[in-house]
Order: structure tokens, then sequence, then C-alpha cells
């Protein structure tokens, strides 16, 4: 059984407690240890799949499927691991866990309670991980203090209690403001919200402070007579200019050590030379593209948040920066493709609904025409299917069928086996499937091999009834599915530099040292370009 870091948070939300423990599993891991992390969310939802971008961010998508809390993009990115669906645990799969075996009648005759029923459920459920693991780092979501995240607290507590103080660690994450007026940093609300943790039963290791600028002396040491914690262990979290800077900036404070020490995981210097190299690389660049994100949830950055890292993560590959012009679809609609003019490249994001989708085609039809190195994913995808279909081949009011049930030209449709569906939640096609690349094909030269496997989330499909009329004038469908061989895969225009589409989410599995192709791809057709 592996032992436990339990990361809490405090004081407000949007701390950075995702990315802190993503970087405490990649200081674990890389000091030799089998190391992965686990998800908690508060909420009653069962999973992030029926949630809106706005609610928390982009729903990240899984190999095996599970559309999860974006946070475990932030893990497996960090940890360059695949985590399964079990990795998320929310409210919603405890209790639809716990009620199935009450109906079942596993509890004999019991009372069924928050404890020690539903905190049994949490227990077992993280153990089940652990079991394959040197050590499992648990985000707790939410803030402590929340009525949600109570019993996620209470079971974390239990499990210090019966696994022992060795085995269970906690790492408390606040913030300490700065007042302008006074110019001092205050540690008043640390102070209060690691009170409200210790009302709970749980005494935190290390507390991971952040702050705009570095922690004074003055404020550590209050911070560590106040709650306890040695003040080694208060750790100053300031504020980076990238996310991927805080792993080793956490291990130059010490956190790494100090929590490998706490729970006996020996005394292993980490290897962080890798991921070293690659932040001074992306910190050393000089050159800059800009590539436009035209989306529909482009107000909230987060919406995006695979898209934003796998363009980082081709521009250490590229050498050079990329800058996002982010743009409302609605608002080329309204303005006018004046909006996307000066960019070295164009992406069109998956999407779902009516809402920007004439201004995602205004989109595609100017990078079309201009031959700006284009890549549409998902939604843009179709829609790259439909603006050929309504301006190459004037099928005028060609549609997707999820946009326009009643159009002329249904382009895009829903295969017979899906049409039907009466609920939302789980009725795509999730997870990764395998892709066929074709020879001679830019897919095939940015992929370099024949077979791929790539993440989706979709319902609707290029209708096969309309395949040979796009090749005829130039479309070349250059991946289709490689399990049903129905599916149209990635599309591309070989007259363009650089025009390519998927029907997949190839963000997903775009790693800081490996790239998505697509999107290294396209980050060095637009810096090619840049050039011209
Ligand atoms: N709405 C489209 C579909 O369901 C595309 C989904 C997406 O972009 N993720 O097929």
């Amino acid at each position: 059984m592996g032992k436990f870091i339990f990361v809490t948070g405090g004081v407000l939300s949007g701390l950075g407690k995702g990315i802190t423990s993503a970087s405490i599993g990649l200081l674990m891991k890389s000091r030799g240890l089998k190391t992965t992390n686990i998800k908690i969310d508060p909420y009653l939802n069962y999973d992030a799949g029926t949630m809106n971008p706005y609610q928390h961010g982009e729903v990240f998508v899984l190999d095996g499927g599970g559309e999860v809390d974006l946070d475990l993009g932030n893990y497996e990115r960090f940890l360059d691991t695949n985590l399964t669906f079990d990795h998320n645990i929310t409210t919603g799969k405890v209790y639809a866990a716990v009620i199935e075996k009450e109906r079942r009648g596993d509890y004999l005759g019991a009372t069924v309670q928050v404890i020690p029923h539903i905190t049994n459920e949490i227990k077992e459920r993280i153990r089940k991980i652990a079991a394959d693991y040197d050590v499992v780092i648990v985000e707790v979501g939410g803030t402590v203090g929340d009525i949600e995240s109570m019993p996620f607290l209470e079971a974390a507590r239990q499990m210090q209690l019966e696994e022992g103080r060795d085995n269970v660690a906690f790492v408390h994450v606040t913030y300490v403001p700065k007042l302008k007026v006074v110019g001092e940093q205050k540690t008043k609300p640390t102070q209060h919200s690691v009170k409200e943790l210790r009302s709970l039963g749980i005494l935190p290791d290390a507390i991971v402070a952040r702050s705009e600028d570095p922690l004074e002396e003055g404020a550590r040491k209050k911070i560590s007579l106040f709650t306890n914690v040695p003040e080694e262990a208060v750790i100053s979290a300031y504020d980076v200019e990238d996310t991927y800077e805080v792993p080793l900036l956490l291990e130059k404070e010490g956190l790494g050590r100090y929590l490998a020490k706490r729970l006996g995981l020996g005394e292993n210097e980490p290897d962080l030379d890798a991921w070293r190299e690659m932040v001074e690389r992306y910190r050393s660049l000089t050159e800059t593209v800009e590539i436009a994100v035209v989306g529909k949830y482009v107000k909230l950055a987060d919406s995006y948040l695979s898209i934003k890292e796998a363009l980082k993560h081709s521009s250490v590959a590229s050498g050079v920066k990329v800058k996002i012009r982010w743009i409302e679809a609605e608002d080329v609609e309204k303005h006018g493709v004046g909006l996307i003019e000066g960019v070295d490249g164009i992406i069109v994001p998956g999407g779902f609904g009516a809402r920007g989708t004439e201004g995602k085609m205004m989109a595609i039809r100017y990078a079309r025409e201009n031959d700006i190195p284009f890549l549409g994913i998902c939604f843009g995808f179709q829609l790259t299917v439909v603006e050929f279909a309504r301006n190459v081949l004037g099928m005028e009011g060609a549609h997707s069928t999820e946009i326009d049930p009643q159009t002329p030209y249904p382009v895009v449709d829903l295969l017979p086996e899906q049409k039907g569906i009466d609920h939302l939640g789980g009725t795509m096609r999730l997870g990764a499937y395998p892709v066929k690349i074709k020879p001679d094909t830019l897919a095939r030269k940015v992929y370099g091999k024949e077979l791929v496997y790539e993440r989706h989330r979709h319902r609707w499909e290029v209708n096969p009834e309309f395949i040979e009329k796009f090749e005829d004038a130039g479309l070349v469908f250059s991946g289709i599915s490689g399990d049903d061989k129905r599916r149209m895969e990635i599309l591309e225009l070989p007259e363009n530099r650089y025009f390519i589409a998927t029907q997949f989410h190839p963000e997903f599995k775009s790693r800081p040292m490996k790239p998505a192709p697509v999107f290294r791809g396209l980050v060095k057709a637009a810096k090619e370009r840049a050039k011209d």
C-alpha cells in the first residue's frame, strides 16, 4: 500500500492547488517513486461530462473515455502518465455507489449514514488506487470550511488514524495577501484557515503559502508559530511566469525533501534535469508567432486549457513562443474577419451548440482562402466540412444536423445507431480510439506513422454519403477510424501549406516533452509563414 499526501486549500479558491498537487506528484516521481494523483471534486455531478466549461473550465477526457476535471490534465502532463476515471472522485460517484449498495441490501439493515458509510466508500476508493503505488497525492477540491468537502476531509482524517501518522501527510495551500497601504504580507487568513482545518482534526505538515512576492522571513516565522508547522515546512510559492516553473520552485523551497523525509520515502535526490531544461528553453524563446483561437468560451481561458498547454509544448519543440489571440466567434459574426487579421495561424476548437458557429466558419474560410496555417478540432473539424460544402461545393444551407436538423445537405450527421438518444450523459464516443492514417499525406508526415490512438468526445460524424463529393473537390480524408473504418477522423487540403482538422482532440495527449504532432506541425507552419 502506498503512502498518502492530502492537499487541501484555504482562504480562497483558485490558488493553484491543482498545479501544486501536480508539482508534488512530479517531485515524488522524480525521486524514483511510483507516484500518482487523485482529484476529489466535492460536487454532486457524477462526472464533469455534463458541465459547461464556464463552470470549472474544460472537460478533460482520458484514454478510457472518462470525462474528468481539468486537474487530471495537469497531473497527466506533469507526471507524463495516463490516468483512469477512478482517479477523479466526486460526491456524485460516492453517493451513487453507496445508494446502489443500500438498495442491494449490502448494509444488512443498518442505518446508512455519512459516517461511516460515505467516508468508508471514499477511503475504499482512495486505497484501491494506492495499492499499486509508493505514494498517492490526493487533492481535495474546494476550500476548507465548505459544507461539500466535509465528508472528504473527515475520510482523510480517518485515514491518518488508520494508516498511521508515518503514512499520511497533509499539505495546506493558503493565500498570503499583501496590503498595499502598509506594504506588509498578512498571515491572518492563513492562521484562520489552519485553525479551521485543525478543528476538523487535521494538523497540516506543510503550508504552501501562495503570494505575489516571496514570503518575507517575518511572515514565515509568524505562520510557523501560529500554525505549529516548522519553519522549513512553510513553503513560499510566489507567483511565477509559467506553471511549469512551480515544481522547480517547490523543490528549491525544500517541499519535496521535507515530504519524502516526513513519510520515510528515502533520501533520493530528484532528477529534474529534463524538466528544468524544458522550462529554461521555454523561458529563453525570443521569436514569437501569433495564433488565433476562435471559440465560444474564450472569456475563461481555462475552457481551452489543454489547447493552451499543447501550444506551449509545441513552442518548446519548435523554438518559437506562441502568443494566443483569443477571439469570441460571435464577435467575428458581428465585426467580421478583420479581428483575425495578422495572425500566423488559426485554431477552431471543439464545442457544442449553435452559438458562434457562423463566426467559426468565417474564420475557417479566412484560413482556407488566405492559406493561413489552420487546425480544426472536433466541432472545428465538423464545421470545416460544412464550410467546404457551402463555399466550395455550393451546397447552400449545408450544416450539421446538430445545429440545423432540417438542412438540405446534412454533411455532418449522427450515425444511424445513435439516432433516438434521449439523454445527454454518457452517449458520446469518448476516449482513445485507433486512427489509421493514409500514406503520402500531411497527417502521415506530422505523425510519422500509420496507426495512432487519439482521444474523442463527440456524437456527430461526417455523413458517409457526401465523402466522394468532398474528395472529388480536393479535400482529403487522411485519417479514418481504425476499428470500424466508417468514420472520418482527419481531413486536410493538400493545396494549402498547412490546413488540417481532426475529429478527435489531439490536445488531450500533448505532453511538455511530447507535443501533439498536429499542434507541433501548426506552430512550425506558423513560424515558417511568419518568416515569409
Ligand atoms: N458537438 C459536436 C459533436 O457532438 C462536437 C463535439 C466537440 O467538439 N467536442 O459531435
